[in-house]
């Protein structure tokens, strides 16, 4: 392989992952969380949606003297996706992370839509199904609502579901009537095919999954930053929260062992005030790229505040999170930090509690491994406390 080939795989490597990345990937634990409220709200809004469109569609019965064979079929299409909003409210009422289900959920909203449409062609109204006002608007907005799940995938595969279906639709339409020279008995408001405006149609199905999709990864990216402490990078206190709740559900339902562990550098303050804010700082993110190092890929860090650091150790009982942090102990104190060409040491004392023997709650396991570290205070520091 040439020197150029090589150059152009090293530049290109990191792009396509980050493409990877962008699209094609699930979002992660904490905005699975929020996805799971989306859930709820893309089932309310459906409803409301449906609900609007169908009532209002009964109600326009009312002011005709005639009412028109479509208006028939677009009422008989809003009562099924009524009853099937009315379906997925209830089912969102326990949450899932089930990809597929969301999959389905938007599959079946597009589908419907689509075959309004198809049904239109079907008892011989073509102009119809190609240009009808209100239904196929609903693709559009079916779409943007795929964004409250925060899975470009599930975006993606949808705007390409609505594309392909209307596409059949309108190939079907085509080869079944002569579109170009239709011209429709009784109806004022259809004609026959504009390949002008069908292409604009199919290019505002493909433009609101991007705009959808540029939105779904800005989300994600801001999400990402509300959840990560700046300094060292770790995640913070509000996504561990979510992360300890997670594994506390999953640990009850698997019957396992879990621990927390707090840690607290010792006697910070001092340091900060002997060597500057700036040292303090870069011990900070020297004590985080340790954790990450040391601890394994499991294993869950967060920057809870200030000095102190939680983790979570899944699938894991006290005395082997205690070796696991007497190792980072070890690396610590015998490896001293550069700092202002002096060799600095660093200690901390730490508490940790387990899950479920001692504590079956988040709140309480957090505030036990916590008073736990106020013992290691109290007794001298630079010690780990996991009974009290
Ligand atoms: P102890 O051994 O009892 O934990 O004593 P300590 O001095 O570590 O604890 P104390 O709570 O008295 O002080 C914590 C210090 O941590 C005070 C604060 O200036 C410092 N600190 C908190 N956040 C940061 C930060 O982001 N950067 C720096 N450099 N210092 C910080
Ligand atoms: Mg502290
Ligand atoms: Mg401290």
């Amino acid at each position: 392989m040439g020197l150029d080939s090589k150059k152009a795989i090293v530049f290109l490597t990191p792009l396509v992952k980050q493409f990877i990345q962008n699209y094609f990937s699930a979002p992660n634990d904490a905005l699975m969380q929020v996805a799971l409220g989306g859930e709820k709200v893309a089932a309310h809004l459906r409803l409301y949606v449906l609900g609007l469109l169908w009532i209002s569609s009964i109600i326009l019965c009312f002011f005709l003297d005639d009412i028109p064979f479509e208006l028939v079929i677009g009422i008989c299409a809003g009562t099924i996706a009524f009853c099937s909003a009315i379906s997925v409210l209830y089912l969102s009422k326990k949450p899932t992370r089930n990809t597929l289900r969301h999959f389905l959920i938007c599959a079946f909203d597009i589908t419907l839509i689509s075959s309004t449409l198809f049904f239109f062609a079907l008892v011989g109204k073509p102009e119809v199904a190609i240009n009808s006002m209100v239904v196929w608007e609903l693709y559009l907005i079916f779409i943007l609502a795929t964004g409250v799940y925060f899975d470009t995938r599930i975006t993606i595969s949808i705007s390409f579901l609505a594309l392909l279906q209307y596409l059949f639709i309108l190939l079907w339409v085509n080869h079944n009537w002569d579109m170009a020279n239709y011209n429709p008995s009784q109806s004022n408001l259809f004609t026959g095919i504009s390949w002008y405006v069908q292409l604009a149609r199919l290019a505002l199905i493909f433009i609101a999954g991007l705009i959808t999709v540029g939105i779904v990864i800005r989300s994600r990216k801001l999400l990402m930053l509300s959840g990560t402490d700046t300094l060292t990078s770790l995640e913070n206190r509000r996504v561990f929260e979510v992360r300890l709740e997670q594994e506390i559900a999953r640990a009850a339902r698997e019957n396992s062992t879990f621990c927390v562990g707090f840690i607290d550098i010792d006697h910070f303050k001092k340091f900060n005030d002997d060597w500057g804010h700036a040292s303090g700082d870069k011990v900070l993110v020297i004590f985080a790229t340790v954790l990450k190092q040391y601890l394994r890929k499991e294993d869950i860090m967060s920057r809870w505040g200030g000095e102190e650091f939680i983790i979570l150790f899944p699938n894991t009982d006290k005395q082997t999170a205690h070796t696991l942090l007497e190792r980072i102990k070890t690396k610590m104190s015998e490896n001293p930090l550069p700092i202002s060409n002096n060799e600095v040491r660093i200690y901390f004392s730490a508490g940790i509690s387990e899950f479920p023997s001692e504590q079956q709650e988040a709140s309480p396991l957090i505030d036990l491994a916590d008073s736990r570290l106020q013992l290691a205070k109290l007794a001298g520091r630079n010690q780990i406390i996991i009974n009290s």
